[in-house]
C-alpha cells in the first residue's frame, strides 16, 4: 500500500485512511456481498478530511450573523469569515491587495469575474476548458483557440492569437479535468501580459494537487472550489486583482453589498462585500480555508509522488489491456495530476461504469466531463471513463479497477 503521503501529516493514525471521510464505506454488490468502496472520483468531489469535519463541528456553536451583529458569537463568526480570506490568500500565494471573494464554487467565481471584465476587449480561451471556464465567456465578446498537439505549440498558438490584439483576458485551466494534464500557467501569464491581457486560472483541478503561486507566477485571478479540496460542498473562491472587481457588476445585489441605498438608487460597496450580497456561507468559507491549511501542512513532494505512482500504475496496467485506450490531449508526456481518462473498445462508457460499480464496488466517472468541445475533438462524442485519485487513494484501488476491467473483457457484461 502506498500511503507515504499520509504518514507525513499530523493526521497520522492507526488507519491510514482515517484522514479522509468515507475511506471505509461499504459498497453493496449485486451478488449480495459488500466490499470496501473504491472511490476513483476525487476529481468530481473529494471527500472531506476528518480534520476539516472536526473543525466545522468545533465552530458550529458560534454560528451567528456576520458583519451585522454586535454580540460575542457574531464577532467570532465575523472573524472566522474574515480570517478565512487571509488563509486562502496565503494558500494561493496572493498579493497583499488581492481581493478574496467567497462564492458557491468555481463556476460561480468565473461567472462573477465575467461580470467584471471591462467591456472593451475580448476573452480568449482554449477548446479544452470545462464548461465553467467556457460558458461564462460566451456571454461576452470572445475568441477561442484549439489546443495543439503539444503544450509548447499550444502556448505558441495562444501567443499568436493574443498578438492579434483586442484581448483583455486569457482564461485557462490549470489542469484538465478530462485528462489531468497540467498547463504551464506561469508561462501563459507571461504571454498574456506581454500582449496587455490578464489571465484567470481555473484551478478547480489544480489547487487540490499542486501548490499555487499567484504572485510569483503573476496570475491575475484564480478560482477554485472547496468540495474538490477536501472541504464540504457549498463554498468556492475567487482571488485576484481588485480594480476590475471593484468596478464590475455586483454579483449578488442585496444586503451587505452596498454603501448607501435610497428607494430608487444605490451606491455599491467596493471590496469583497460588493459581490457577496446576502448572508454569507461562513461555515463553507471557514471549512474551505481550514482544508487549505491542512493541505499546506502536507509534504508537496510526497503528495505528488503518491498520486504520480497511482497514475503510473494505472496507465501501465491499462496499457497491458489491448482492449483499452488511454486518452490524452497532448502527444508528449506532460506534468499531470492524478486523473486517467480511458475507454474500453466496443463498450459504452456508461455501461462500463455501471458494471464496475455494481460488480466491483468502484466509483468512477463516465460521460463528457462538462467538456463537450474537447471530447468531440478527441473523437469521443459519446464520452469515456475517468479514474481520479486523491489523498485517500491506495495502490489496491488501482488493482481493483484493473481486475474489474480484466473481468469485463474476459466475461463481457
Ligand atoms: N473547472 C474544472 C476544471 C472542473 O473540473 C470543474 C468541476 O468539475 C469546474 C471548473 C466546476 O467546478 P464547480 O462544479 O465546483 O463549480
Amino acid at each position: 500500500m502506498s500511503n507515504a503521503i499520509l504518514d507525513q501529516t499530523t493526521l497520522v493514525s492507526a488507519d491510514p485512511l482515517a484522514p479522509v471521510l468515507g475511506g471505509e464505506l461499504p459498497a453493496p454488490l449485486i451478488d449480495g456481498t459488500t466490499v470496501r468502496y473504491v472511490n476513483l472520483d476525487y476529481a468530481a468531489s473529494a471527500p472531506a478530511l476528518q480534520e476539516v469535519s472536526d473543525y466545522v463541528q468545533s465552530v458550529l456553536p458560534y454560528y451567528a450573523s456576520v458583519h451585522r451583529g454586535a454580540g460575542y458569537a457574531s464577532q467570532i463568526s465575523t472573524s472566522l469569515y474574515e480570517n478565512a480570506r487571509r488563509i486562502v490568500r496565503d494558500f494561493v500565494g496572493g498579493r497583499a491587495d488581492d481581493a478574496v471573494i467567497f462564492t458557491r464554487n468555481t463556476t460561480d467565481s468565473l461567472n462573477l469575474l465575467a461580470g467584471c471584465v471591462p467591456s472593451e476587449g475580448e476573452v480568449l480561451y482554449l477548446d479544452l476548458e470545462h464548461h465553467a471556464n467556457l460558458l461564462p465567456w460566451l456571454q461576452r465578446p470572445h475568441r477561442s483557440v484549439t489546443a495543439a498537439d503539444t503544450v509548447d505549440a499550444t502556448a505558441v498558438a495562444l501567443d499568436r492569437e493574443l498578438a492579434a490584439g483586442g484581448i483583455n483576458l486569457l482564461a485557462v485551466t490549470g489542469a484538465s479535468n478530462v485528462t489531468g494534464e497540467v498547463l504551464p500557467i506561469g508561462r501563459l501569464a507571461e504571454i498574456a501580459h506581454a500582449h496587455g491581457a490578464r489571465i484567470v486560472v481555473d484551478a478547480a483541478q489544480l489547487a487540490p494537487h499542486r501548490r499555487l503561486d499567484v504572485s510569483g507566477d503573476e496570475i491575475d485571478y484564480v478560482a477554485f472550489s472547496g468540495h474538490k479540496l477536501y472541504a464540504p460542498y457549498g463554498a468556492g473562491v475567487l482571488v485576484g486583482r481588485p480594480d476590475w472587481l471593484d468596478a464590475g457588476t455586483p454579483h449578488l445585489a442585496g444586503g451587505g453589498a452596498v454603501k448607501t441605498v435610497r428607494v430608487d438608487s444605490v451606491s455599491w460597496a467596493t471590496g469583497p462585500a460588493r459581490h457577496e450580497g446576502g448572508s454569507p456561507n461562513v461555515l463553507g468559507a471557514a471549512a474551505l480555508a481550514h482544508a487549505t491549511q491542512v493541505i499546506s501542512g502536507l509534504s508537496e513532494a510526497d503528495w505528488q509522488r503518491h498520486e504520480g505512482e497511482l497514475r503510473t500504475a494505472l496507465i501501465d496496467g491499462l496499457s497491458d489491456l489491448p482492449e483499452v485506450t488511454v486518452h490524452r490531449i497532448f502527444s508528449e508526456e506532460t506534468d499531470a495530476i492524478g486523473v486517467v481518462n480511458f475507454s474500453v473498445n466496443g463498450y459504452d462508457a456508461g455501461l462500463v461504469a455501471a458494471y464496475l460499480s455494481a460488480e466491483h464496488g468502484i466509483g468512477l466517472r463516465d460521460g463528457k466531463f462538462c467538456a463537450h468541445p474537447l471530447l468531440k475533438r478527441l473523437g469521443l462524442p459519446s464520452g469515456s471513463l475517468r479514474a481520479s485519485f486523491g489523498l485517500g487513494s491506495r495502490q489496491d484501488d488501482v488493482e481493483r479497477l484493473l481486475g474489474g476491467l480484466r473481468a469485463l473483457i474476459s466475461n463481457g457484461l
